[in-house]
């Protein structure tokens, strides 16, 4: 009797170990299949990598994250950086040209490695980070090699053992090179249909759509935006003087001088030939038009070198027009185009008005 009593109780607590189990493997699951919701819907390659590293790293309290990823040809941080965003932001990716050299482990990384941490093979993984105890380095595979990996540390020596499946691990892994090799393309054909290649700057189409986005902003804040539409005055006479070659190398001088002016969060692009835009988030009217002096300014005070032999001076002329859409204002693409316009008037003005001055319109 007493054999069933204790072989009984046994059971139950092995049931309830059992269920314990079970019940964390479930919840493991569920975290797992939020996060790689979340990689699948990052909406840029930016957003994808802080989802992978912060993301990661809060949702299975890891006390560090890092991101590997081969990029031989410097492709994939060109397109990172082409999108706005600080280097220092991404201070837990690495960009290598192999994977042999970070980790030994890196080397011949077919399937997620598990084991203690250990200072001599680890540490570049995880720079800033003390006392990690275990790590776990996931592949990111595409078409059977690993293009980068996932690096996982704990302070906990028992968080990643040998012991451990990895199943989870290589479906994380799986899904998140599917991810980044998404978001490298679409940046790419981003990147193609938006940039413009003389000036390097963004295109009329891009303009567009960022005035969008920054009006629906600006919206909310009850907040205000400016552009300015700026010019070169007589352009055609450069490139009838000295060529084509010699305008261009104008046209990317002032482009550079501008540049030169603006903040970060503005955005500039060519408009069309010689003209450029400037959309100025959260500016008024003269906050913009004290700018389009500065730019005015800087242009026509230095003279432009057109070729090894020519120097000339260039002058611009620049409209500017501000709005504020009201809360009631339901469409934006009618603001945007009444604001490109305004800026365009004031432009015109400038030019009727003698050139290398600025206007502001009167919206
Ligand atoms: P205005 O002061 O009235 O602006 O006179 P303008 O001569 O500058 O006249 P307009 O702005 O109409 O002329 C723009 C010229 O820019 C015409 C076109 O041949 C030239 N252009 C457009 N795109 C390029 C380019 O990419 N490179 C070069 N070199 N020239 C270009
Ligand atoms: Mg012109």
């Amino acid at each position: 009797m007493e054999d069933v009593i204790r072989e009984n109780e046994d059971l139950r607590k092995r049931l309830k170990e059992l269920t314990a189990e079970a019940s964390n493997n479930e919840t493991i699951m569920k975290r797992t299949q939020a996060r790689e919701l979340t990689l699948l819907r990052a909406d840029s390659l930016a957003q994808l990598l802080h989802a992978m590293v912060d993301g990661l790293r809060e949702s299975y309290s890891l006390d560090a994250v890092s991101v590997v990823l081969l990029d031989p040809q410097h492709e994939v941080r060109h397109l990172l950086l082409a999108g706005g965003d600080r280097p220092e932001e991404f201070k837990q990716i690495f960009f290598v040209d192999s994977l042999v050299g970070l980790a030994p482990q890196l080397a011949a990384l077919h399937k997620p490695w598990l084991g203690p941490f250990v200072g001599a093979d680890h540490h570049l993984l995880f720079p800033g980070a003390s006392n990690l105890k275990s790590a776990a380095l996931v592949p990111l595979p595409r078409k059977d090699r690993a293009t980068g990996a996932l690096c996982f540390g704990s302070r906990d020596p028992t968080r990643f053992t040998r012991h451990h499946g990895t199943d989870f691990l290589s479906h994380l892994g799986a899904v998140a090179a599917v991810c980044i090799e998404n978001a490298v393309n679409r940046a790419r054909l981003l990147r193609a249909g938006i940039t413009d290649f003389l000036t390097g700057w963004h295109n009329r189409r891009y303009l567009q759509q960022r005035l969008k986005e920054e009006l629906a902003r600006a919206q909310r804040h009850a907040g205000t935006m400016a552009c300015l539409m700026l010019d070169i005055d007589r352009f055609k006479n450069i490139n009838d003087g000295y060529g084509h070659l010699a305008g261009d190398n104008a046209l990317k001088e002032v482009a550079h001088r501008v540049e030169s002016q603006i903040r970060s969060m503005d955005t500039a692009a060519r408009f069309g030939g010689d003209e450029l835009a400037i959309l100025l988030p959260e500016a008024t009217a003269s906050e913009a038009a004290k700018l389009a002096e500065r730019i005015r300014e800087v242009i026509a005070v230095e003279p432009f070198t057109l070729t090894a032999q020519i120097q000339r001076t260039l002058t611009v002329s620049i409209g500017v027009a501000a709005v504020a859409p009201g809360r009631h204002e339901t469409d934006l693409k009618a603001v945007a185009d009444r604001l490109l316009a305004d800026a365009d008037a004031a432009l015109y003005r400038a030019k009727a008005l003698g050139r290398n001055r600025v206007q502001v319109g009167t919206g």
